[in-house]
């Protein structure tokens, strides 16, 4: 059988590992990568700050789970991991700065003890009845996890640890979060038979695995990238905006304009590795999956800017690995990240170095401020943790667009059925990336990894 086209729409890490994928199960395969912006990463941005890389978008990511520490290690990169220290983060609540109790899962007490020093009292007795309420679970069901919590251990361990807690991952409460994608072992916990959420917990944080849950890459996010494009043997075109994807004779037509002006080109093959409310309209065009396309178009997502700074070390930074932020907090930050304090190899860096986030659902406000007011918006929030204004030796800004898509109850049904859709209507076709299997480094590469897999198939029988 002759090789085929392939078209991946978007360089960012799903539409990167798909076509590494790819062209390894299809040897001899024509592997091309439209990208949008002027280079492939998408949400994977290292800056060069003059004393090293810095993150200016995603920072790390769960090595205990496997998808992204097998492609690192797979790629040659294993000498590149690197792991947090030991300091965990505070939360800003009531004006003052607690450390995150111990023994949470995702902000979840698994000992409603341990949460004095972050909540009331009264809001402490409240939680700790947790027990006592009949649980209501049926075995492989899911549930908006906010309301869940709220429900059983009052809104206070909502506000002051679970949506702190999410916020700097999903930039969306968890009202409006499906317990099962977001906190997988708890659903399973309770399908086993857990008969509160409390001792759920308990068991989850008893037999954690030690050792460090997260993990990153010396050279930043950017050695991953170029390590990819390079394996992928991919024809990575920068600048190129693909506006439509439609049906030809045999295959698939791409549409799409650079700075020269409009192009066409034609695929056996599509993966469509765009944020969300982008996927839809270039399915649309497709034609025969509008309810699909709606369905996706159905999935909210948020916004965000992160301000990354290096700071004299005269700053008296805390000793935490960063702030999250209580959502009753009047302050206009959502987390802040030592990056210096929380991994070791950043510790002998010229200055400190801190990235504060902006942004939440709903909110796009924070895309429209221009970037000299982000920085002072940020200095003025790490001034207000510490105590004293920083001396800032350097900064960048960088928005992220509909970036975090909300995934919302019920999200791994609705995602079948719309790829179900698309098996059917739009054959070679195949959606990945964050809005599908979760927000996440490795969810993405999971994703991108089985779509490519499932192409590859296809293409072979
Ligand atoms: C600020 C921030 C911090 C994060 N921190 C972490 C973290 O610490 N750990 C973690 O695991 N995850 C983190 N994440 C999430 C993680 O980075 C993402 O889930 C993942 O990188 C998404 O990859 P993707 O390729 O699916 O999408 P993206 O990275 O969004 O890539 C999509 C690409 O498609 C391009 N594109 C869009 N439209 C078109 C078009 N029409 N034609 C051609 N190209 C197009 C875009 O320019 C972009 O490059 C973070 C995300 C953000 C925004």
């Amino acid at each position: 059988m002759a090789a085929p086209r392939v078209a991946v729409v978007g360089g960012g890490l799903s539409g990167l590992t798909a076509a590494y994928q790819l062209s390894r199960d299809l040897p001899g395969a024509r592997v091309t990568v439209f990208e949008a912006s002027p280079s492939p990463g998408g949400c994977l941005d290292t800056a060069d700050f003059p004393s090293g890389p810095m993150e200016l978008g995603a920072e790390a990511f769960i090595g205990r789970r496997p998808e992204a520490s097998e492609l690192v290690a797979e790629l040659g990169l294993a000498h590149e991991l690197r792991h947090p220290g030991t300091l965990g983060p505070a939360i800003l609540t009531g004006g003052r700065l607690v450390p995150m109790p111990a023994g949470t899962l995702m902000g979840l007490p698994s000992d409603a003890s341990t949460l004095s020093g972050v909540l009331r009292p009264a809001d402490v007795e409240r939680a700790a009845r947790e027990p006592e309420l009949p649980l209501d679970w049926a075995p492989g069901g899911d549930a908006p996890l906010g309301r869940l919590i709220a429900d059983r251990f009052g809104a206070a361990v909502v506000a002051r640890l679970v949506d702190p807690m999410l916020g700097g991952v999903y930039a969306a409460p968890s009202v409006g979060l499906g317990l099962r994608q977001v906190v997988p072992g708890l659903a399973e916990a309770l399908d086993r038979g857990a008969p509160n959420l409390t001792a759920a917990a308990r068991d989850l944080t008893a037999h954690r695995t030690p050792g460090p849950v997260f993990a990153t890459l010396s050279g930043g996010y950017r050695v991953l990238v170029d390590a990819l494009v390079r394996a992928s043997r991919a024809r990575v075109v920068t600048g190129a905006r693909c506006t439509a994807i439609r049906r030809d004779s045999g295959g698939y037509a791409l549409v799409g304009s650079d700075d020269r002006g409009s192009w066409t080109h034609e695929a056996d093959l599509v993966v469509v590795a765009v944020p969300v409310p982008l996927a839809a309209p270039l399915l649309t065009a497709a034609g025969g999956v509008d309810d699909a396309a709606r369905a996706l178009s159905g999935i909210r997502t948020a916004s965000s800017a992160v301000v990354a700074l290096e700071v004299d070390r005269s700053l008296d930074l805390p000793e935490r690995s960063g702030v999250l932020v209580a959502t009753d907090e009047p302050v206009p930050f959502k987390a802040m990240t030592f990056s210096s304090r929380k991994w070791p190899h950043l510790e002998d860096r010229r200055g400190h170095l801190v990235r504060v986030s902006f942004g939440r659902l709903d909110d796009d406000e924070i895309l429209a401020t221009d970037d000299l007011t982000l920085v002072r918006m940020a200095v003025s929030a790490l001034a207000g943790v510490c105590g004293t204004t920083p001396t800032v030796l350097h900064s960048r800004v960088r928005r992220w667009d509909n970036a975090l898509a909300e995934i919302g109850p019920g999200h791994d049904a609705l995602i079948a059925g719309i790829r179900g859709r698309l098996a059917e209507d739009l054959p070679g076709v195949e959606l990945v990336g964050g809005a599908t299997e979760g927000v996440g480094v490795p969810s993405c590469v999971g994703s991108a990894r089985a779509a490519a897999r499932r192409l590859a198939a296809k293409w072979q029988d």
